[in-house]
């Protein structure tokens, strides 16, 4: 039976991604069943309560970079709006605080270099290969930073291709939030599916998916046993690995271990006033972003909005490092470190705090991560894990996206898209045999 014949569908995770396929199948007149290990929908896009923060603070995905076609699709439909970036960029890089970003040292001879690869290589040894010398050492430390800060991704294994594209071929799309939060988004899609009949499970765990009697059926940690005729796994990456899978599907999931997989920590703190925008006679009042040398080296603020909050943000190995953390060390560490920054007693800044979050994603049992980036053997692990299967269990979520937005929400609501269209034209995906 061709894909386009299955009547009841599974989807499992209530993210982005499971969201926009089980809309796309419900609409095309399917039967869709949610199935969310959560007791809520969203996964990575994590709204905090307004009580804590004066504002649908964003504990997990916060920004729509550049073009986002899908995303702004979605947001059109839900008359969701993009509250544009504003504000000047500081630095205190160099130690003291200043509106300049040091710019990429030997910059013409990095990106000349970076397009003549040929042959992908990880970041690390491509700077190995070709900027060894002391001479580089700046160049170095600032690409690693970046790689390890942006792109959540460890050097030795971050795609050099994947950079070059990232960096060469960037979209210059305007960058934003979403002005209701991304928490409306996934109001809009879990209502979207509701109404075209979609139930959704909260609380249930998928533990293993198998195949009983030409149905599909998933078993969940309590004992709850769902059946339909095909499943989506739109679960993150390291998830998948822990689902007990038919043994065709767990070969194909092999595949996910060449696909990167970053850690990311944020660090939410509300003062009682935005005492940074007038710090040692400079005005930061329209500060944006902040970058340093310190732990916690990122930093942004809520401008245009007022709301006195700056958010902190450690990823990629280093947020590896600090999994046994608790939540209010991680929050003293931010604290220690915008007193660096600022050069100011630790309890002239702690003594403001009003409100704190710090949530290490690496530690969230249903995440295991931030979110995904390419090394060099992805491309040719995609085309494994992407390709139909013939077993009615297709794969889903920003990880599975081939496009440029890899690890974004763009990617997730794509990729969601990708499966239902692929589902809905009738892919080779057949009947599953008992
Ligand atoms: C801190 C942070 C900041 C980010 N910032 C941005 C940003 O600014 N812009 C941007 O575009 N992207 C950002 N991202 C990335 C973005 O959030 C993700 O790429 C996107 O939300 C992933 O959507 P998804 O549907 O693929 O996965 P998820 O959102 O992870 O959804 C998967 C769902 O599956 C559920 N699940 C897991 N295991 C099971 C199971 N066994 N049984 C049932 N359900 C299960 C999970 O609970 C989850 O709800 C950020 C991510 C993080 C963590």
């Amino acid at each position: 039976m061709a894909s386009v014949d299955l009547t009841h569908f599974l989807v499992v995770g209530a993210g982005a991604a499971g969201l926009m396929t089980a809309r796309e199948l419900a609409r095309a007149g399917k039967r869709v069943t949610i199935i969310e290990a959560r007791d809520r929908c969203g996964g990575r896009i994590f709204p905090l309560p307004s009580e804590e923060f004066g504002y649908k603070a964003e504990g997990g995905a916060e920004f729509v970079h550049g073009a986002a076609p899908v995303t702004r699709a979605v947001m059109r439909e839900a008359r969701l709006s993009l509250s544009p970036r504003q504000g000047t960029r500081w630095s205190a890089r160099t130690g003291a605080l200043s509106p300049d970003e040091p710019s990429l040292p030997d910059a013409d001879r990095f990106y000349q270099a970076l397009t003549e690869v040929k042959a992908d290589l990880p970041v690390a040894e491509f700077l190995e290969t070709h900027f060894a010398g002391r001479r580089y050492d700046e160049l170095r430390r600032s690409v690693t930073r970046t790689v390890e800060g942006y792109d959540a991704a460890d050097p030795h294994r971050f795609s050099t291709m994947a950079l070059r594209d990232e960096w060469i071929s960037r979209d210059d799309g305007e960058h934003g939030r979403i002005a209701q939060g991304y928490g409306a988004l996934i109001d809009y899609l879990a209502s979207e599916c509701r109404l075209q009949g979609a139930a959704i499970h909260f609380g249930a765990a998928v533990t293993s998916v198998d195949m009983v009697r030409g149905r599909i059926a998933a078993r969940c940690r309590d004992g709850a046993v769902f059946e339909a005729d095909a499943a989506i796994l739109a679960v993150p990456l390291p998830l998948l690995s822990d689902i007990a899978l038919p043994s065709a599907t767990r070969e194909r999931v092999a595949a996910t271990a060449d696909i990167g997989f970053g850690n990311v920590v944020k660090i939410l703190l509300r003062f009682e006033t935005k005492w940074w925008a007038d710090s040692g006679g400079r005005n930061l009042g329209d500060l944006s972003f902040l970058m340093s040398n310190a732990r916690v080296p990122t930093w942004w603020t809520q401008h245009p909005d007022e709301y006195p909050v700056l958010t902190g943000w450690f990823a990629g190995p280093k947020a590896d490092r600090v999994s046994a953390l608790t939540e209010a060390e991680l929050i003293d560490m931010g604290l220690a470190s915008l007193a660096e920054i600022f050069d100011l007693p630790p309890d002239r800044i702690s003594t403001n705090l009003a409100a704190s979050r710090a949530i290490n994603w690496g530690n969230d049992p249903f995440a295991r991560g931030a979110y995904s980036y390419a090394t060099p053997r992805t491309r040719d692990a995609l085309s494994v894990l992407r390709a139909p299967s013939g077993d009615a269990i297709f794969l889903s979520g920003e990880a599975l996206y081939a496009g440029p937005d890899m690890g974004t929400v763009e990617a997730a609501l794509a990729s969601g898209q990708e499966t239902a269209q692929t589902i809905l034209r009738g892919s080779p995906a057949t009947s599953p045999r008992a």
